[in-house]
This record gives C-alpha cells, sequence and structure tokens, in this order.
C-alpha cells in the first residue's frame, strides 16, 4: 500500500508569533511542521509552542552550521538545546548523520529523547520496518550537501540507512535535472523500506520536491511564503499545490517538462499544468534544467532513456537545447518529424509505447494557428501570400519552414547577413539585406527577432511607415504581448497576430502530441495571459 507524504513547512523566524504561523501553514495545508530553533532563535517560545497541543506533528531541528544551519554557539549548548526542546514532545527529531557518529554523548541523550515518543504519525502504521528493535521511529538523520551532489551518492544513503533512524534524509546542491533525477533515484531506491527524505536544493531541484509524492518520501518541503525557506529551492506551499498539482499526485503520475537553460522563468508549466488539471489528466510538468552544452542535454536524456521508473514521457525543449536536441535523436537512431528536420531545431520530445523518442516542431505549427486566426489567412488563405519575414534565429527558421511548406513567398531580412542567407538557401526562399525592411511588398509581416521583447519594449524591428492598412502583422515576441510594433500596427488598422496566439498554439501542439486529445484553448490562452498580468 502507498504511504501519505507529508506537506511540511519549516518555520524559521519567531515573528509573527509562531503559534499563527502554525495555524496559517495548517489552514494552507500543512501536515508536519518543522521547528528550525536555529534559526528562530526563540528558544522559549519554541518551547511554549512545542507544550501546547498541535493538530499536526513538529520535527524539532538545531541544525548545525557545518551543515547549512544557523546555529552559532558550540556543540555543548546545541546538545543542551536540543535536549531542553527535545523533552517538549515533538514528534520527530532531526539530527546530521555526522554529529551522531562524532557523540557517544550525542547519541545516548537523543536515543534517550525518542525512545519517550510513540509512533509519530498515522504514516507509520503500515511501515513493516518500524518493527526493527534498534530503531527510534522519532530520529531523522540526516546528510547535506551544499557544495554538490556528490558522484557517491549511494554510498552516502547506505551509510544513512545503515543507521538506527526511522527516517533518513539525504539534501544536496543540484548542478542540474540530471542530479535531481540520481537523487529521485536513491528515494525510490529506499522508499519501500525505509522512511526517505532525498530533495536537490536549489531551482533546478524543483523536480525532486514535487515528485517526491510520486515516489514515496516521507515528506517534502514548502514554506508558506518567499523567504521563509530553510533551504534553497523550496517553493511555496501555494506553489506546489496550485501550480505543482500536488495533490493530484501519486505513483502512475507521468512526468513532462521543459529542458533548456535558463527555464525558471518558463511559462509552460503553468500552462501545461493547468491544461492537464482541466482535462483529469494524471500529469506533472516541470521545470528540467539542463546546462547548455551538447553533452549535458544528452547525458540527460539518455539517463531519463535508461530510467524508465521516471516516467517521463515528454518535453518542451527550449534555447540553446533545440538543436541539440534534434542532434541526440539523430545519434542515438530515434525519429524526427520531418518538419523538425528541416527546421534544424526539436522544440517537443515525444515518447513513444516502446520507449523511443520523437523530435517534432510546434513552433512552427504554432506559428501557422496564430496567423489563421487572421480571418482571410484560414482555409488556405496562406496560399501563394507574399511574406516578409524579420530575424532568421531559431523561431525564425521554423515560421519560414512551416510557410514554405503552406505555400508562401517568404523574403528574409536579417541583421547579421549570412544567417538570413544560410536560411533562405536551407528552406528555399528568397532574403534582402536587413537595410531594405522598410521597402518590402509583402502582405504579411512577420517579427522573429528579439527587438521590442522585454525590456527593450519601446524598440521597433522595422520603420512604422512599413505598416499599411491591411497588412497582417505577426509579432512572435510574446513578452510583452502587445508589443511596440503591434501597437503601431493597429493604429494603422493593419490585422494583428501576437506572440501569445503563437505561444498557446506551440503548447496546444504539444498537448496534443503527448496527451491524444486537444486542451481547451481558453485556458491556455487564459493562464498565460494571467500570469504575465
Ligand atoms: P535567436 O535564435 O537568438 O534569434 C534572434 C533573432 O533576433 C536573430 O535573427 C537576431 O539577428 C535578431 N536580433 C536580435 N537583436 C536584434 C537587434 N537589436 N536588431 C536586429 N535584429 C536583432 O532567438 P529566437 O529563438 O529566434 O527568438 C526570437 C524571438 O522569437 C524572441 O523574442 C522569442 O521570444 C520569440 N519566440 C516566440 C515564440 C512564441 O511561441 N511566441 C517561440 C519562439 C521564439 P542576428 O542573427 O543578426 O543576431
Amino acid at each position: 500500500m502507498s504511504k501519505r507524504t507529508l506537506l511540511a513547512v519549516p518555520l524559521t523566524r519567531c515573528d509573527p508569533p509562531l503559534e499563527e504561523q502554525v495555524a496559517a501553514a495548517v489552514r494552507a495545508g500543512a501536515e508536519l511542521i518543522e521547528l528550525r530553533a536555529d534559526c528562530i532563535r526563540d528558544d522559549d517560545a519554541v518551547e511554549a509552542l512545542l507544550r501546547r497541543p498541535h493538530a499536526v506533528p513538529f520535527i524539532l531541528t538545531v541544525r548545525s552550521a557545518n551543515e547549512g544551519g544557523s546555529w552559532a554557539g558550540g556543540e555543548s549548548e546545541r546538545l543542551a538545546l536540543l535536549q531542553r526542546l527535545g523533552q517538549c514532545g515533538p514528534e520527530y527529531i532531526d539530527v546530521e548523520l555526522a554529529a551522531w557518529q562524532r557523540s557517544a554523548e550525542l547519541r545516548r541523550k537523543v536515543a534517550t529523547l525518542c525512545e519517550r515518543r510513540d509512533e509519530p504519525t498515522e504514516r507509520r502504521s503500515d511501515h513493516e520496518s518500524s518493527a526493527a528493535a534498534d530503531r527510534h521511529d522519532a530520529l531523522i538523520l540526516s546528510h547535506h550537501d551544499f557544495g554538490r551532489t556528490p558522484p557517491e551518492l549511494r554510498e552516502v544513503f547506505d551509510r544513512l540507512e545503515a543507521s538506527p533512524a526511522g527516517a533518513i534524509k539525504g539534501v544536496f546542491a543540484a548542478a542540474d535535472a540530471l542530479d535531481s533525477c540520481r537523487v529521485l533515484a536513491e528515494l525510490r531506491r529506499r522508499a519501500g523500506r525505509r522512511e526517505v527524505i532525498a530533495l536537490a536544493m536549489g531551482e533546478v531541484g524543483l523536480a525532486t520536491r514535487v515528485l517526491a509524492k510520486k515516489f514515496d518520501a516521507l515528506l517534502t518541503f514548502a514554506t508558506l511564503e518567499r523567504g521563509g525557506e530553510s533551504a534553497p529551492g523550496q517553493p511555496t506551499i501555494v506553489e506546489l499545490r496550485e501550480i505543482y498539482r500536488w495533490d493530484a499526485l501519486g505513483p502512475r503520475t507521468r512526468v513532462f517538462g521543459v529542458t533548456g537553460w535558463p527555464v525558471t522563468h518558463s511559462l509552460s508549466p503553468r500552462l501545461h499544468n493547468a491544461a492537464m488539471a482541466a482535462e483529469g489528466i494524471d500529469g506533472v510538468y516541470l521545470p528540467l534544467p539542463v546546462r547548455p552544452a551538447y553533452e549535458d542535454l544528452a547525458a540527460f536524456l539518455d539517463y531519463a532513456s535508461e530510467n524508465e521508473w521516471l516516467d517521463l514521457a515528454g518535453m518542451s525543449v527550449t534555447l540553446p537545447h533545440k538543436q541539440h536536441a534534434a542532434r541526440w535523436l539523430t545519434q542515438r537512431g530515434h525519429s524526427l518529424s520531418e518538419l523538425a528536420r528541416r527546421c534544424g531545431a526539436v522544440n517537443t520530445l515525444v515518447r513513444g509505447p516502446d520507449g523511443g523518442w520523437r523530435g517534432e516542431n510546434t513552433d512552427a505549427a504554432g506559428a501557422l494557428r496564430a496567423l489563421e486566426s487572421v480571418a482571410a489567412l484560414s482555409d488556405g488563405g496562406l496560399d501563394g501570400q507574399k511574406t516578409d519575414v524579420l530575424g532568421a534565429g531559431g523561431a525564425a527558421r521554423a515560421v519560414v519552414a512551416a510557410l514554405v511548406e503552406r505555400g508562401c513567398q517568404v523574403t528574409i531580412y536579417n541583421r547579421s547577413e549570412p544567417r538570413a542567407r544560410r536560411l533562405a538557401q536551407d528552406l528555399r526562399c528568397g532574403w534582402e539585406p536587413w537595410d531594405r525592411r522598410a521597402t518590402g511588398s509583402g502582405e504579411i509581416l512577420v517579427n522573429c527577432t528579439s527587438v521590442g521583447m522585454a525590456p527593450d519594449v519601446d524598440a521597433l524591428p522595422v520603420a512604422a511607415d512599413r505598416l499599411r492598412a491591411g497588412l497582417v502583422v505577426f509579432d512572435t515576441v510574446y513578452r510583452p504581448a502587445e508589443t511596440q510594433l503591434l501597437r503601431e500596427a493597429r493604429a494603422r488598422r493593419c490585422h494583428v497576430v501576437d506572440g501569445v496566439e503563437m505561444f498557446v498554439g506551440q503548447a496546444a501542439e504539444q498537448f496534443r502530441l503527448w496527451h491524444g486529445r486537444a486542451a481547451a484553448p481558453e485556458t491556455l490562452r487564459e493562464t498565460v495571459l494571467g500570469v504575465m498580468s
């Protein structure tokens, strides 16, 4: 039977009063509270709280400085405080494995405190190994590495597991999503026989905090609000529940994500999680940051392919990995759609039932859907249209490939001429020097440069007098949604199409590829606009 992974909120300060913080945390969904006495620094307040009856279990922690805590005093004072507060009834006491191994006195005193505890939570009732005679159910022995996720991760967990702790905890600084996967592997390996907490720190470790529930950890940590973190990378309880679908996660939840570097500010997690929730799909979508080199992406994708237990079923791919993904698929003998091959870039990875991957480019489909939202261009209206495209980067490559396939006569204008020439050659269309962009005669104008993107929101990629009434002006920039180019175009009675339309279109196509059904377009657009407002 699967156990329940508890949502734990760490308390790290005493203002507002601890009791108010506990009440707020429980209202927000906390099932466990960690009292970080080393950070709170009001021992009387912690003691008073512990002595009162409480609705959820408490973990007592006085974390030493050498494992990332704020304890400034000596080791004997720390032990004295642990003893004083430990007698007041916390359900768990968390001590570093290193300190436990170092000090016979600490072992004796903490073991005595733990022996006084009853079974700490209902979670324990079906846990086979809690019967082990020499085990202290209330004891959490922990190891923290703020520098890295070490290659010898398995040995670190072996040492933790050989201890008499009822629960073992390993927390590591992650370099990227591959480290998060390695931490999750240790959780999965041990969770059937022991209570385990295994987390990766930093923004890049978010997957471990969310997937703790899928892989049956004892708990995950989430803060009541920003600034209350007891370790880097903890989400807020609202983010965990409202964006990352905590309440809906289970052992069969399929995993999706966005890989790139950086991906922290990607809108895609909100978008895809909201769309899956609206459709009742058992899935979660996470940031899966992978460092910029091809080798980093290849290592991550190789690991995800070999470790099917991760249930990684689909991925968005963003800068700088779109071309790397195409290369990896080719090198490993996976498949690539014709469009992705022509773009030379993959923005979507789909995993087949046989475990193989297929690369797609939904930026192209998104751009077409966006343009076809203009009535005159729907139902074959794009065919034969003269189209001027500004830019020759990744977005331009996808947009031009789609337009050429639809029979448009495309002319590319790009600041750096060799890039324009190469794109025109690859996709068999025309190009003109950047200086001539205002003289183009296309009925459609597409901006695929980053000009006009935040923060430089007043910039225009082309002089405003190029914007004649009736011209279709499509700006792929989506931050902001209403760019200066679109404002000028609207004022001159052009038909305008914004980058949000394309972003939503490419996400809708990803959704269809992964889940075999359409996402409600209004859910997608409203989510994007809601996040950006
Ligand atoms: P990219 O590969 O880095 O290409 C950037 C393009 O912008 C290049 O053509 C570059 O010209 C040009 N550029 C940059 N600064 C310029 C300047 N000051 N003056 C003139 N040209 C300039 O980036 P990308 O992936 O193609 O992204 C381009 C834009 O498309 C971004 O704003 C991005 O947000 C947007 N986009 C939107 C979606 C969507 O779904 N709506 C999807 C993908 C991308 P050079 O070659 O001369 O450097």
